[in-house]
C-alpha cells in the first residue's frame, strides 16, 4: 500500500480515535479528606473486588482489506481505532471545605488523571505498532493475510496488557505518581523508591 494511504489512516483513525477517549466522571461529596477518601473509595470504580479513584478501559479495533501485489498479498486500507474511556471522580465541592482540602483534591486528581493518561499512552502506543505491523504484512491468500494480521495484532494488544500490568506494579497503582489522598498531609512516607523496586 501506498505511504500515503498509510499516514491518513493512522490520522484519521489512531491520533483520532485517542482524542475521542471519552472522560466518565463518578461524582463524590464530602467536606474534608477523610471523607472524600471514603467516598472514592465506595464510588470509585472496582475491579476484581478492589476500588480504584481512577480507572482507564480500553480497546483497539482494526480493519484492513487484502490486494495482490504480484507476489501474493499485502494489505490496504488499514484502519486502527483506540477506544479508551477515563473514570475519575469528580467532587461536588462543599462551601465549608477548607482551602487545604481543596488544593489537596486538586493534586490528587491531576495526579489520578496523569496515572491514567500513562494507561491510554500504553494503548496509543500498541496502535500505531498494529498499524505498523498491518502496513508490512504480506501473504499468500487473503484469508493467510487475514488470518495473519489478525493474529499479530492481537499479539500486540496482549503485551500491552502485560505493560498496563508492569506500569501499574512500578507505580503501585499511581501511588508512586501523587494519586493518593491525603498524601500531602501524611508525614512519614518512606520514599516510594524504597519501596517498589
Ligand atoms: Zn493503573
Amino acid at each position: 500500500m501506498a505511504m500515503e494511504d498509510f499516514v491518513t489512516s493512522l490520522d484519521l483513525h489512531t491520533r483520532g480515535g485517542v482524542r475521542a477517549a471519552r472522560t466518565n466522571h463518578y461524582l463524590v461529596t464530602g467536606s474534608n479528606i477523610k471523607e472524600l477518601r471514603d467516598a472514592v473509595a465506595l464510588l470509585g470504580p472496582k475491579r476484581d473486588g478492589r476500588a480504584f479513584g481512577g480507572f482507564t478501559a480500553w480497546a483497539l479495533r482494526w480493519t484492513f482489506a487484502a490486494r495482490p501485489n504480484g507476489r501474493g498479498f499485502e494489505t490496504t486500507r488499514i484502519t486502527v481505532a483506540v477506544d479508551a474511556i477515563v473514570t475519575l471522580p469528580r467532587w461536588e465541592m462543599t462551601r465549608s471545605a477548607e482551602g487545604a482540602t481543596r488544593t489537596e483534591w486538586n493534586r490528587y486528581v491531576l495526579a489520578l488523571a496523569d496515572h491514567e493518561a500513562g494507561h491510554v499512552a500504553v494503548a496509543t502506543a500498541a496502535a500505531d505498532d498494529v498499524a505498523a505491523l498491518l502496513h508490512d504484512l504480506q501473504a499468500e491468500s487473503p484469508l493467510s493475510l487475514h488470518r495473519k494480521g489478525d493474529r499479530l495484532a492481537r499479539e500486540r494488544v496482549a503485551i500491552a496488557r502485560s505493560e498496563e500490568d508492569a506500569y501499574d506494579v512500578r507505580t503501585r497503582h499511581g501511588l508512586s505518581q501523587g494519586a493518593r489522598l491525603g498524601l500531602a498531609q501524611a508525614s512519614r512516607l518512606e520514599p516510594e523508591s524504597s519501596r517498589c523496586a
